[in-house]
């Protein structure tokens, strides 16, 4: 079924036909449906998946260049509250269960126009995936896609970060960090202050010297709050030494959030800052503004 994405027991052809006749009164293939598909100009494409309890979650199909990345939710809603993020404002329902989130895999590589044409998976949706952990570690493995090609994107649970470290099937880990320092992350991501952002950085650095794969530490910028100059000059101290890429993303605004990105040439000077101390940096260009790309968006439009 992961293979040849067949909807229903009909559409299983290599089986034969008296047990795809029976196996409806016994099983049922799919639990869940895609209700919503927009697509926006740059290509990208966001779509709703129904549960079989009526909620809702959002995933998206990203294109860029010969890559087709697909973004998948690991709950529904989020337990995080981080200020600038529409997932988090009205708090989770409830974790996805691993077939849920296989599901989720499925319905995007239909959309997308088969499994094959899915060239990455990122784990950066609703939801924060390592507070759903057994579900999460057995969905990715069940998608038949190579860990290199995964991505899981966390705020950062150190002892999770270490946990996933040994699994066996290690995917890439983009660290949501957003800060430079615990008073401004405690501000933005609530579950900072359990940890503090020393931590963080700590568990990721761990993450990479037991697997080699990428890690690379995710900044929103965001206008007035974590986007100056002497932010930028923290972060580089912060990260000096030790394994540092840092993807940094102007703020895609929230309806009914105060938060805005910073002009084009401060997220520039942000990044010379950086690049000048020696850490690698991408500007990351926000994508699918128009349909409400900033996670959360389109599923609190049509509940
Ligand atoms: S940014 Fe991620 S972790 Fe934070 S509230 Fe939104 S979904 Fe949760």
């Amino acid at each position: 079924m992961v293979d040849r994405l067949a909807e229903g027991f009909e559409g299983m052809t290599d089986l034969p036909l008296p047990l795809r006749r029976a196996l409806p009164a016994r099983l049922r293939p799919l639990s869940s449906r895609t209700e919503v598909v927009r697509r926006s100009p740059d290509g990208t494409a966001k779509f709703l998946v129904r549960l079989e309890d009526d909620l809702l979650v959002e995933c998206v199909l990203i294109p860029e260049g010969a890559r087709l990345t697909l973004c998948l939710s690991s709950q529904v809603g989020c337990p995080v509250g981080c200020a600038f993020c529409a997932s988090g404002l009205e708090g989770v329902a409830r974790n996805l269960a691993a077939h849920e989130i296989l599901e989720e895999f499925l319905h995007g590589a239909r959309l997308a126009g088969g499994r094959d044409r899915v060239t990455h998976v990122v784990m950066m949706g609703m939801g924060e995936p390592l507070l759903n952990y057994d579900a999460v570690t057995a969905a990715i493995r069940a998608f038949g896609v190579s860990a290199r090609r995964i991505t899981l994107s966390t705020v950062g649970l150190p002892d999770r970060i270490r946990r996933l470290a040994g699994e066996g099937f290690p995917v890439n880990l983009a660290v949501s960090l957003h800060a430079p320092d615990d008073e401004t992350r405690d501000r933005l991501i609530p579950l900072n202050r359990k940890f503090g952002i020393g931590e963080v950085v700590a568990a990721a650095r761990a993450y990479f010297e037991e697997t080699g794969r990428d890690v690379t530490f995710e900044y929103l910028l965001i206008e007035g709050v974590n986007a100056g100059p002497a932010h930028a000059g923290r972060l580089a101290r912060l990260l000096s030494g030790g394994h540092r890429n840092v993807n940094l993303i102007p703020l895609n605004p929230v309806e009914g959030l105060p938060f805005r990105p910073p002009p084009a040439r401060d997220v520039e000077a942000f990044a010379a800052i950086l690049r000048r101390e020696g850490i690698p940096t991408h500007v990351r260009r926000p994508r699918g503004r128009e349909i409400d790309a900033a996670c959360g968006q389109l599923r609190r439009r049509h509940r």
